[in-house]
């Protein structure tokens, strides 16, 4: 995955960020407090415009700058999670230099391992992990077996949207959702939602470049 690809994911993730507004608002307003679509439009139309002076970078380097920004732009408790997610993606490409699938699959399992430490959460609390774990989960064993490319992208777009939905039943115990005990059951986490529609659109620009 070159910069150029990482930057046209991030203008697509900006773009359905923007379109799916009155979902991810709604989302938040029923279990949050209705502020993480602020939040995610915020950091997307800041990373946009870093097009420029990304555009030059190496993707470890580019990823970096881009948690810097986001840890900067986003409030909420999304900002330094998704931070994270970008920094430890970074500081594993860095390490490994290369850009292989498998060094990707373990770049983003490491993204995902930090925003696990740092929210203190885990699979089955409906949150964003609920679909960033499986999607991890699944790259790895995917990229490990050898798989292509675009096999890859299409089991993860599946299993994004099922681990988005399989929010929607669960009781949440993490973040401002936890107050609301059973009655948060019934509404889908509106950050599953919006990491659900990133890796959509991540997939997807990867699936134009095969
Ligand atoms: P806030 O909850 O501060 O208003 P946002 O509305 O931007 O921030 O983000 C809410 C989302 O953040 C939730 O839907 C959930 O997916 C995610 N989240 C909240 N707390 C945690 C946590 N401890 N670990 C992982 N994700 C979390
Ligand atoms: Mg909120």
């Amino acid at each position: 995955m070159s910069t150029s690809v990482i930057l046209q994911s991030l203008q697509d993730i900006h773009d359905t960020i923007l379109q799916h507004e009155s979902e991810i608002e709604s989302l938040d307003r029923a279990i949050g407090d209705g502020d993480h679509y602020i939040n995610m439009k915020r950091g997307a139309a800041a990373i946009v415009e870093m097009r420029d002076e990304l555009a030059s970078l190496t993707p470890d380097a580019a990823l970096h700058k881009i948690g810097l920004k986001l840890l900067s732009t986003i409030g909420g408790a999304s900002g330094p999670l998704l931070a994270s997610f970008f920094m430890g993606m970074a500081k594993v490409l860095k390490e490994k230099n290369d850009t292989s699938t498998k060094t990707y699959a373990l770049a983003f399992t490491s993204g995902v391992d930090l925003i696990r430490q740092r929210g203190k959460a885990d699979l089955g609390e409906k949150t964003m992990l609920d679909v960033l774990m499986p999607v991890a989960d699944q790259l790895v064993a995917l990229a490990n077996a050898g798989t292509n490319n675009k096999t890859i992208c299409e089991a993860l777009i599946a299993t994004a949207e099922a681990g988005m939905h399989s929010t929607k039943n669960l009781i949440a115990t993490k973040g401002r959702a936890a107050g609301l005990g059973e009655r948060a059951i019934g509404h889908i986490d509106p950050g599953a939602k919006s990491c659900q529609l990133m890796i959509n659109a991540v997939c997807n620009v990867l699936l134009k470049n095969e």
